[in-house]
């Protein structure tokens, strides 16, 4: 009897320590860094959070414990994605291991001294800027240029709309050393963003905004040969390994999401009543909320099983791309009924519905679109050479 759905008595103890902590600790201040995520107040409050995430062994899951992580499998780190996420929309504590897993992954020994243990201490912000303004989707056409001249790679380009500009200390940036080689050309740096000839801008984001979206210009930036991460021409390669798996979880926050709106429609349902009936007796509402719930829990399962795979080492493209699209999707669908179900009080923020919506709606767009996803499951099914673009 191989196939088991059971988590572990360890994983259903460390799902309540993370209940607890998403309940008590990140509840409170889900409006505030809504409303002041894009400041230096509400900037603090999420590093607050971090700390306290981090005491709990929350962060970090699937890191070996030698680097200061918790040496967890990425079905556990998704548990702590899904708790955190059905109360916050979103993980909103350091992406829970994914830039550290990457420099882990793919960084020589002297970065991961120099870099991942800075960020395991929390005396690192890190991004990751790989979306350019002339297109994300379609990555390998990257306009950003890393030349090597002697010691240094100088860079030339821009990235933009990307994460973390606002608060970042360094950001790991791919760019075209051998702009003739396509996806081959591509390579992966650690930068200071410090570094002279970088400047920086900001967006003011619909939703997400503890996420300091914005955007690096690069004029002359001079990266030392030693900050390269992994072989040359590799980048995409890396990259996409990382979107693997972070995807699957990506999956989860989103499903989370989704079910945690669920959750507080279904206590309105109870109570509110429309020509002397409470509205869940309304065949119309009864029947979208299973709908919906339906969805998130087929789709809350199926990231589940991807992390699973993974966790046994067996390639997860096709399905962590299945979790992305169809999870964030159905979560925005779901958040967007759910404010409709509760009326006008939901389109209020009396209600966290229309910061949910704003949350889900990046959720489409971000790691990876909901139409790239589908280029990628059909390049897995049919073949390369059905892949549009070529
Ligand atoms: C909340 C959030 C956080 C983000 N954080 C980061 C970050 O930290 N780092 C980073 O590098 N980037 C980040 N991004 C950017 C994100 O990765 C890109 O927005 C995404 O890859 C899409 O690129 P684009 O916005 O340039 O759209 P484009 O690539 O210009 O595409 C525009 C639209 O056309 C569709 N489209 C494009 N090509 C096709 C096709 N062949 N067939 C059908 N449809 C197509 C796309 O799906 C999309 O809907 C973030 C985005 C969001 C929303």
């Amino acid at each position: 009897m191989p196939l088991d759905f059971e988590f572990t008595d360890e994983q259903e103890l460390f799902r309540k320590v993370v209940r607890t902590f998403a309940q008590n600790e990140l509840a409170p201040w889900v409006r505030y860094i809504d409303k002041y995520g894009e400041e230096k107040q509400g900037h603090e409050k999420v590093k607050e959070l971090e700390e306290k995430a981090r005491r709990l062994g929350i962060q970090f899951l699937v890191l070996p414990k030698e680097y200061g992580g918790a040496g967890e499998g990425y079905v556990t780190a998704g548990i702590a994605a899904e708790e955190l996420s059905r109360v916050f929309g979103t993980v909103p504590v350091g992406g829970i291991s994914t830039f550290a897993r990457f420099l882990y992954e793919y960084g020589n020994q002297e970065q991961k001294d120099r870099w991942l243990r800075a960020l395991v201490r929390g005396d690192l912000e890190l991004g990751f800027a790989i979306t350019e303004p002339s297109g994300g989707s379609d990555v390998v056409s990257m306009q950003t240029r890393a030349e090597r001249k002697g010691d240094v790679y100088v860079l030339e380009g821009e990235k933009g709309p990307v994460g973390g500009v606002r608060w970042s200390d360094a950001f790991v940036v791919f760019a075209k050393t051998s702009p003739e080689k396509g996806a081959r050309g591509v390579s992966a740096f650690i930068v200071d963003a410090n570094t002279p000839g970088i400047d920086k801008y900001y967006f003011n984001a619909i939703g997400r905004k503890h996420y300091g979206l914005g955007g690096y210009r690069f004029r002359g930036v001079e990266i030392p040969v030693e900050n390269r991460i992994g072989e040359e021409g590799k980048g995409i390669y890396m990259l996409f390994g990382f979107f693997d798996w972070a995807r699957a979880l990506y999956g989860l926050e989103c499903a989370a999401c989704g079910l945690g709106a669920l959750d507080e429609l279904i206590d309105f349902v109870k109570n509110r009543k429309t020509f002397g009936q409470p509205l869940g007796k309304w065949e119309s509402i009864q029947f979208r909320i299973s709908e919906h719930y339906t969805r998130l829990e087929m789709a809350r399962w199926y990231c589940y099983r991807t992390l699973w795979m993974k966790d046994r080492g067996l390639p997860i493209s096709k399905e962590s791309a299945m979790c992305k699209w169809f999870s964030s999707e159905a979560a925005l669908a779901a958040a967007n009924d759910c404010l409709q179900m509760k009326g006008a009080v939901a389109y209020t923020d009396e209600c966290l519905d229309e910061y949910r919506i704003r949350t889900l709606r990046g959720s489409t767009i971000g790691e990876g679109t909901t139409e790239m996803m589908k280029i990628v499951i059909g390049r897995e099914l049919l073949g390369k050479e059905f892949v549009p673009y070529r």
